[in-house]
């Protein structure tokens, strides 16, 4: 991966494979389900969180910093590629987890502790007891001036880097696909994959973001903000109004008990046989929910015969290690 030019960035963005993947419910339904193997973009730094740390990096480094800051949880994706890009990319990292310091660190932190991020761990009481600024003032005291990003590369410039990801995949089908699929977070990518596929002209195309959460409630405000203002001020179109109705849809009740939770029997069962039938490794989290999703709709008659679906491959492979996998 490189952070100095986006025309190298989107080479290697079209470069990404797309793999068929037939399984008995697909085939039943008439329907091609078409995987963007956006986890195989680079060794070490892949899926949705490299694109999102594409910008933020590259605005960390225009600015003067040397060092970053961001946040996450014990088997974070975004703390693991993260530390794999300062480690290349020669940035100091610095990963604040959440919660007392473990006897044993989890494989995701111990990797990137190892690949030089400086783990910061906070007390919930010490994270309580202040505020924002407060605590990055301790820590700009304490570690020196860093650029800050923001939990989970969310925002702008994260959805900014993921629009690559839809212009890459227009550039690689040419209109040839009825709709694409990701899992959501935050639901950054799937703004940005929606914006990607304006920005390459195919407003025609709908993102399907399958929710990951049991409670999301309002993420569609937060991803209609960051679409409309990704449209905007990269110049897809030129005010509020000349907008037209946004190409992306959340889906949700596909969380399978909620983010990060045990798995239900079913979903377990889904998870061993897709990756048998398929050859296709995925994620506890993210990407096993969203191809379960896909699944489902299938058996429920949702896509018309002959659709052909593409699955971005968000990536995310580093954390089956906290799981008990197929
Ligand atoms: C973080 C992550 C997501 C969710 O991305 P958002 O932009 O927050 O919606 C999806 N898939 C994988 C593998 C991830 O690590």
């Amino acid at each position: 991966m490189v952070i100095d030019s986006d025309d190298d960035f989107f080479k290697l963005a079209c470069a990404v494979p797309l793999q068929v993947a037939t399984t008995p419910v697909m085939s039943a339904a008439g329907v091609e389900l078409v995987v963007r193997r956006d986890d195989l973009i680079d060794v070490s730094l892949s899926g949705n969180k490299a694109y999102k740390l594409f910008y933020n990096l590259r605005a960390a480094r225009d600015a003067g910093y040397s060092r970053v800051l961001s946040f996450g949880g014990a088997y974070s994706n975004h703390l693991y590629a993260l530390a794999m890009a300062g480690a290349k990319f020669g940035f100091n990292t610095l990963g604040v987890v959440r919660g007392e310091r473990p006897k044993l660190l989890s494989p995701t932190l111990k990797d990137a502790q190892e690949a030089g991020m400086e783990l910061v761990f906070i007390s919930r009481e010490a994270y309580q007891s202040k505020s924002f600024n407060e605590l990055l003032i301790d820590w700009r005291n304490q570690y020196g001036d860093f650029y800050l990003i923001p939990e989970g590369g969310a925002g702008l410039l994260g959805a900014s880097g993921m629009s690559l990801s839809g212009r890459a995949l227009e550039e690689q089908l040419k209109g040839d696909y009825t709709s694409v699929c990701i899992a959501c977070g935050t639901g950054t990518s799937l703004a940005g994959l929606a914006a990607g596929l304006v920005a390459a002209g195919r407003h025609d195309k709908l993102a399907l973001g399958f929710s990951v959460l049991k409670g999301d409630g309002d993420l569609g405000t937060g991803i209609a903000e960051t679409y409309r203002q990704l449209c905007i001020t990269q110049g897809f179109y030129r005010s509020n109004e000349s907008l037209p109705a946004a190409n992306w849809r959340l889906i949700s009740g596909f969380h399978g008990g909620g983010y990060g939770k045990k798995h239900p029997p079913n979903l377990f069962a889904f998870w061993r046989s897709f990756e048998q039938e398929t050859g296709i490794p995925l994620d506890p989290v993210y990407t096993l929910k969203l191809i379960w999703g896909i699944h489902c709709l299938a058996q429920m008659g949702y896509w018309p015969r002959g659709s052909r679906i593409v699955a971005i491959h968000s990536g995310g492979l580093q954390g089956r290690r906290g799981f008990i996998c197929p």
